[in-house]
């Protein structure tokens, strides 16, 4: 190799890597830890999962300290973040509390996402200024009970058009956070004779207090403060104006918010795998049998320095995710492979972490119950790891298989 080859090489390496965030997102790691530390103790993250009651105190401190803007244009009243941005916040909200994580994500992706990418200019104008300060809240009602893999081949619920306004007809399942949110964003069928089974489907701004809806509270193990609902559609009217974007165009419309999606369950399931590694080490060095610290038996700290590896290659591969995207560089694939390897990891270290605690991991006076409970949603949603796989084999040129 000529000198002139390798000192190109050099360059290269220097100038192009990086795994450095940067001061400005430095700032708003240790800012948005703050807060958590400041308004989410310990005692009321433990106390809101064993009340499964949303936390109103902390989206309130959210939007006054300006979070909520994160996902939000200027134009709109927010302030023009990226994906970065919000992995940061979401995983520090997780690393005290899944839910908390949760609401902010919903905020960011299903509410905020939705509406910039699709959304016209007076749904816009009219929401997102409420949104980013914190006035409305969005769920996310898209799941029906015969699946939410085959989401398409399962939905039954209908919009019809009548008079100056649409009618819908259906049933939801999941839909997280029905209950505070002031507004539904509901996919719904539109047309049932086009060829395509992605054709046809409509997305609509529902007020959730419009006659006709009806919730039913499930029973769930994890993230327990954000409460998850079947919702009836029973002639539910929606204004014409509050279709988002165009009809029968709306499962492509959506596409777009999919990377974020998977970004940011990644991120969620980071927070919680560093919270696990963070209490486990702690308490391995506190904790004593046979007359020494636990953390002194090897088979205690090979089973800390896994837990600390695996959420450090959680972290790499999140935030290359999520660093792509913000370049506006295609990341379908790190997006979907940082959604499989946080879910998993974040499984592996925090069931770890219930080992390293012995029997009062099982007690729900300690939180390493909470993690694990929390983070063994994210292999089944927003998106399972199988249909995450499956998305990675397609793109290695791989038939798809179903
Ligand atoms: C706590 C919680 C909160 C949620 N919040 C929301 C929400 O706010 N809004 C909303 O709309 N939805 C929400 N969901 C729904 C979630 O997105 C779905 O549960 C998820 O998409 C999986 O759908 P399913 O449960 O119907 O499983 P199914 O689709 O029945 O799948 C069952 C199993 O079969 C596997 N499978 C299916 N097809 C294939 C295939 N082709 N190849 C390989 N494996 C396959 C799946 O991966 C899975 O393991 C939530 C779910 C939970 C549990």
């Amino acid at each position: 190799m000529s000198n002139h080859v390798l000192q190109a090489v050099g360059e290269e390496a220097t100038s192009g890597l990086s795994f450095d965030l940067g001061k400005e997102k430095d700032f708003l790691r240790q800012n948005i830890r703050a807060l958590v530390e400041r308004e989410v103790p310990r005692e009321y993250a433990r106390e809101l999962d064993e009340k499964e009651e949303f936390p109103h105190k902390v989206w309130k401190a959210l939007a006054e300290n300006g979070y909520l803007g994160i996902p939000i244009e200027e134009q709109y009243g927010g302030v023009n973040g990226d994906i970065v941005d919000m992995a940061i916040v979401t995983e520090e909200l997780a690393r005290r509390s899944g839910s908390i994580g949760l609401t902010f994500f919903m905020s960011s992706c299903f509410g905020a996402k939705t509406l910039q990418f699709a959304a016209s200019e007076m749904l816009k104008r009219r929401y997102l200024p409420d949104l980013a300060q914190g006035k409305i809240m969005f769920a996310f009602s898209l799941t029906e009970p015969d699946g939410g893999t085959d989401v398409l081949g399962a939905m039954k619920t209908y919009a019809v058009e009548k008079d100056d306004h649409w009618v819908i007809n259906g049933q939801k399942v999941w839909t997280t956070c029905a209950h505070v949110a002031d507004y539904l964003v509901v996919m719904t069928r539109t047309n049932d004779k086009l060829p395509k089974k992605a054709e046809g489907i409509s997305v609509f701004l529902v007020k959730r207090d419009t006659p006709g809806i009806r919730l039913r509270k499930l029973e769930k193990i994890g993230i327990l403060a954000t409460p998850s609902f079947e919702v009836f559609y029973e002639n539910v009217k929606v204004p014409k104006d509050h279709l988002i974007g165009e009809k029968d165009r709306g499962f492509y419309q959506t596409l777009a918010m999919l990377n974020n999606e998977r970004i940011l369950t990644a991120a969620l399931c980071l927070g919680e795998a560093q919270a696990a590694f963070e209490d486990a080490l702690q308490y391995a060095k506190e904790r004593r049998a046979f007359g020494k610290p636990i953390g002194q038996f090897q088979a205690i700290q090979h089973k800390l320095s896994w837990m600390r590896t695996k959420v450090e290659l959680a972290r790499l591969i999140t935030y290359k995710a999520a660093w792509l995207q913000s370049l506006g560089r295609d990341c379908a694939v790190e997006a979907n492979m940082a959604k499989l390897v946080a879910a998993n990891f974040a499984g592996e270290v925090t069931d770890a972490g219930m080992q390293i605690f012995g029997g009062y991991g099982y007690s729900r006076e300690y939180d390493m119950q909470r993690y694990w409970r929390d983070c063994r949603l994210h292999k089944v949603g927003p998106v399972s790891d199988e249909m995450v796989l499956n998305f990675i084999g397609e793109r290695l040129g791989l038939p798809r298989s179903y």
